[in-house]
C-alpha cells in the first residue's frame, strides 16, 4: 500500500502503489484558493518527478469534489498562480490523471476534472458551471473543455444557465459512472489500475478538434436568439454563447484566448459587480450583529396560522412543504374551509404540472389541520398571525393567543404596515413577539422580512432567521416603521409613476421604461395585479401624513372610486379581456389624467424616458438612505436583497443601493436637487436628498460603506 504520506496543506500527496493519489483537502468546500493550487501543482511535479508513479488519481477527502474559485479572492491581485497553468499542467502532464468525482464539482471545480484525461463519478452526482450568476463565464478552459466532451447544446445549457445538472444528463464527459457514491472509490480505484496496466493513453480534451457545418451553425444563432429574449438585460448570457462557439470556429488555444477575452468583458461591468455584490449581500443578511453566538433557538414543531385567506393559506404552505404541520384558525367554519379547499387546489395544480406526485399532494394536506377554537393553538411553538390589516383585529388577535399560547410560544404577525411594538404592548409576553412579513403569494416569493420589536428577545430573532432557511426563504431582518424597508421605499416610486401620468406621461410608457430597466413589470401593471384597493386603504390610513400633497395618487383614486381596482374588476390603470391578463391601454384613464391635471393647474408635457426612471428609482433610493439612517435595515446589502427577492429589482443591478453605489452618490442627490428646484412646489415637498445621501456623496463615499 502507501509507501509515503506527504501532507502538503491543503492537498494531501499519497503513494499507493504505482498511483500517486493527490486529495483536495480545503474545507469546507474545496474552492480553489492559491494554497490548493500551490498544492496541487507540487503534487502534481512531484507525481511526474516520481519514477515508480505510472498515474495521477485526482480526488477529494470532503463530500465536495469542489466548489470552483475562491470568490473571496476576486479582488486579489496575488493570484499566481491561476487556475488555467494548474489546469493546463494536468492537461499536458505525461502520465494519466484520472478525477474521482465523489461530490459537487461546480465551476473551477468542473473545470478542473475536465482538465483530466479521465473521470468517474456516481449516478447521483450533480455537476455544473454556475458562472453566469455571477455575471461572468467559466474562464478555466470549461467553455473550450466541456463542448468537447458533451455535445454543443449540452455545453450551452449548462453553462448559460449555471444550472447544477446531473452527471447522467452528461454524454462523454463521464468514463466510468457507478450506481452509487458508496461503490464509487474502490471501482475509481479499479479503474486508475487498469489504465496503468493496459497503458491506456493520456486522453487530453484539448486534442479533440470540433467542427462547425452549417448546423451547429444554426444551432448557435437560435441560441443566440433566445438567450437574447430569455435572459433580458443579461449580458453574460450572450458572451457564454460566443465563448461556446469559439470552441467550434478557433482551434483549442485560440479559443482559450478568446474565452478569456469575453471573460474579461464580463468581469469588467457593472453587471459582474452588480451580481458578485448581490451573492455576497444574500449571504451577509443570515449574519445579524450583536446577537450572541451561544444564544439558542427554539424549537418549531407546531405551528399554527390566524387567518385561513391570501397570505395565511400560502404562509401555511410553507410548513406544510417541510414536513411541520400547521393548525390554521377562521372565526367561521366556511372561511377555513374556503381556505383549506384553496391549499389543496394550489396542490393539485402542482401535481398537474408535474411538480408533485398525488401521495405528496395528500401528505402535505394531512399536515394542515383547521379550527375554529383558540383552545387548539396550545401545542403551537410559533403562531402567525394573517388576519385584516387592522390594529384592532390584531390587538384582539394577540390577545386571544396570550391566554391560550404556551409559554415561550413566538408569537408572529404578518402585518404589512402596522406598528409591531403596538401590537407586542397587547400582550404580557412582548419579548416573544416579532414580524414575520412574508411577500404574496407567500408560498412562492422568496423573501421574509423579519421584524425586530422594541422587546423582541434575542433567541425568538435567531430562531426567526433559521426557521427562514427552513422554509426555503431569504429572511432579512429589519426595523419597525411604516411599511418596514420594502414598501416603504416603494411608497415614493408608487407615488412618482402616478404623479408622472398627471404631467402626461402615460401607464404604458412608465411600465416600458421600469420594464426596460429590469423590473418584471412596471407599477401600473403590478397594482393593477395587486389591486388598486390595496394601496387606497393604505393611503385612507394615512391621509394626514399626504394632506400637502393634493395631487398625491389622486388619479389612482379616481380609478378605486369608479370600481376599476385592477385586474379583478377587468379594468384599472389598464384595461383587460375576460380571463386575459394582458393590459390593454385604455385612453379613458388618460383622460382622467388629463382632467385631474387641468384641475390641480398642472400643465402637462412630454416627459423623457431618462425623467420617469430618475423620478422613479431615485427617490426609492433616498428612502433607503433614510432607512439605512435611521437604522431600520443594519446594512444597505440588506435592502438590496430585499429589492431583488421581494420587487423584482433586476438582479444585474444588484439592488436599488449598488445601484446607486455604482451610479455614484453625488449624481443621485444633484438629481434630487434638479427635480426639487424644477418641480415647483412638488418638487420642494418630495425631492430633498436624505442627510446620509448628502453626507456620502459630499465624502464620496458609498451606501455599502455604511456598517451599523
Ligand atoms: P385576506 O383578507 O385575504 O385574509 C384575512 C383572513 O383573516 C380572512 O380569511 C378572514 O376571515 C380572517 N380573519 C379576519 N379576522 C380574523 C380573526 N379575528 N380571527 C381569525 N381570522 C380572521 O387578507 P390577506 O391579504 O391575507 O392579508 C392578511 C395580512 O397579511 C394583513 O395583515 C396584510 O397586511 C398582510 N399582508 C398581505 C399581503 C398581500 O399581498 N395580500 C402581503 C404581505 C402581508
Amino acid at each position: 500500500m502507501s509507501s509515503e504520506t506527504t501532507i502538503v496543506s491543503p492537498v494531501s500527496y499519497v503513494q499507493d502503489q504505482q498511483l500517486a493519489l493527490i486529495g483536495l483537502n480545503s474545507v469546507p468546500v474545496n474552492a480553489l484558493s492559491k494554497a490548493v493550487r500551490v498544492g496541487v501543482i507540487e503534487s502534481v511535479n512531484k507525481a511526474l518527478a516520481d519514477q515508480n508513479v505510472k498515474a495521477i488519481v485526482l480526488h477529494s477527502h470532503l463530500p465536495l469534489f469542489s466548489a470552483g474559485a475562491d470568490i473571496s479572492e476576486f479582488s486579489s491581485t496575488d493570484l499566481s498562480p491561476v487556475l488555467p497553468e494548474v489546469l493546463d499542467l494536468i492537461e499536458q502532464s505525461t502520465k494519466p490523471v484520472i478525477a474521482i468525482v465523489g461530490g459537487n464539482a461546480f465551476g473551477g471545480g468542473l473545470e478542473l476534472a475536465l482538465s483530466c484525461h479521465y473521470r468517474v463519478t456516481h449516478a447521483k452526482n450533480k455537476v455544473g458551471l454556475p458562472e453566469v450568476h455571477l455575471g461572468i463565464l467559466p474562464g478555466a478552459g470549461g467553455t473550450q473543455r466541456l463542448p468537447r466532451l458533451a455535445d454543443a447544446i449540452t455545453a450551452l445549457d449548462m453553462i448559460v444557465t449555471g444550472a447544477p445538472t446531473p452527471v447522467t444528463k452528461l454524454n462523454g464527459v463521464f468514463d466510468l459512472i457507478v450506481d452509487s457514491a458508496e461503490e464509487l472509490q474502490v471501482a475509481a480505484m479499479e479503474f486508475a489500475n487498469t489504465v496503468v496496466e493496459k497503458q491506456l493513453p493520456v486522453k487530453k480534451v484539448c486534442d479533440i478538434k470540433l467542427e462547425m457545418n452549417s448546423d451547429t451553425q444554426a444551432l448557435f444563432e437560435q441560441y443566440a436568439q433566445g438567450v437574447a429574449a430569455k435572459a433580458r438585460g443579461f449580458f453574460a448570457p450572450g458572451q457564454c454563447v460566443l465563448a461556446v462557439q469559439a470552441a467550434y470556429t478557433h482551434d483549442f488555444k485560440d479559443g482559450l484566448k478568446r474565452e478569456s477575452e469575453l471573460f474579461i468583458e464580463c468581469m469588467d461591468t457593472p453587471q459582474a459587480r452588480a451580481q458578485q455584490h448581490f451573492f455576497f449581500a444574500e449571504r451577509a443578511a443570515s449574519h445579524v450583529q450583536g446577537i450572541a453566538k451561544d444564544v439558542k433557538t427554539r424549537d418549531i414543531k407546531q405551528v399554527a396560522v390566524i387567518g385561513a385567506g391570501t397570505m395565511g393559506g400560502g404562509i401555511a404552505m410553507n410548513f406544510a412543504n417541510v414536513g411541520i404541520p400547521v393548525v390554521m384558525l377562521e372565526l367561521k367554519q366556511d372561511a377555513l374551509d374556503k381556505g383549506l379547499a384553496l391549499i389543496r387546489r394550489n396542490y393539485e395544480n402542482s401535481a398537474k404540472k408535474g411538480k408533485l406526485s398525488t401521495e405528496q399532494v395528500e401528505e402535505r394536506m394531512s399536515l394542515l389541520t383547521g379550527t375554529t377554537n383558540y383552545d387548539d393553538l396550545s401545542n403551537a411553538d410559533l403562531v402567525i398571525e394573517a388576519v385584516f390589516e387592522k390594529m384592532s383585529v390584531k390587538k384582539e388577535v394577540f390577545g386571544m393567543l396570550d391566554k391560550v399560547c404556551k409559554a415561550g410560544a413566538i408569537l408572529a404577525s404578518n402585518t404589512s404596515t402596522l406598528d409591531l411594538n403596538e401590537i407586542a404592548s397587547s400582550v404580557s409576553r412582548p419579548q416573544d413577539v416579532i414580524g414575520l412579513h412574508f411577500f404574496s403569494p407567500a408560498n412562492v416569493m422568496k423573501l421574509l422580512e423579519i421584524v425586530r420589536g422594541e422587546k423582541t428577545a434575542d433567541d425568538v430573532i435567531k430562531t426567526a432567521m433559521v426557521l427562514a432557511k427552513t422554509i426555503r426563504k431569504v429572511g432579512v431582518l429589519v426595523g419597525v416603521c411604516f411599511g418596514f424597508v420594502g414598501n416603504r421605499m416603494i411608497e415614493p416610486y408608487g407615488r412618482e409613476s402616478n404623479r408622472l401620468m398627471l404631467e402626461g406621461a402615460s401607464p404604458e410608457q412608465v411600465d416600458r421604461v421600469i420594464g426596460e430597466f429590469g423590473f418584471p413589470m412596471g407599477p401600473f401593471t403590478m397594482g393593477d395585479m395587486a389591486g388598486l384597493d390595496i394601496g387606497f386603504f393604505v393611503r385612507e390610513s394615512r391621509r394626514e401624513l399626504i394632506a400637502h400633497d393634493p395631487s398625491y395618487c389622486i388619479v389612482a383614486d379616481k380609478l378605486v372610486a369608479q370600481g376599476r381596482v385592477g385586474l379583478k374588476a377587468g379594468k384599472g390603470a389598464y384595461l383587460y379581456e375576460a380571463g386575459s391578463r394582458k393590459p390593454i391601454p385604455d385612453p379613458e384613464v388618460i383622460e382622467i389624467a388629463k382632467q385631474e391635471a387641468k384641475r390641480l393647474g398642472i400643465k402637462q408635457r412630454e416627459i423623457s424616458d431618462q425623467e420617469i426612471l430618475e423620478r422613479c428609482i431615485f427617490p426609492l433610493i433616498n428612502e433607503g438612505a433614510d432607512i439605512l439612517k435611521e437604522g431600520i435595515a443594519a446594512k444597505s446589502s440588506d435592502i438590496d436583497v430585499i429589492y431583488v427577492y421581494g420587487y423584482g429589482f433586476p438582479v444585474y443591478r444588484g439592488g436599488p443601493m449598488q445601484y446607486a453605489d455604482e451610479l455614484g452618490l453625488a449624481y443621485i442627490r444633484d438629481r434630487m436637487n434638479f427635480y426639487k428646484e424644477s418641480l415647483g412646489d412638488y418638487g420642494q415637498h418630495w425631492f430633498t436628498p436624505s442627510t446620509l445621501l448628502d453626507e456620502l456623496a459630499e465624502s464620496g463615499k458609498t451606501f455599502s460603506s455604511v456598517k451599523k
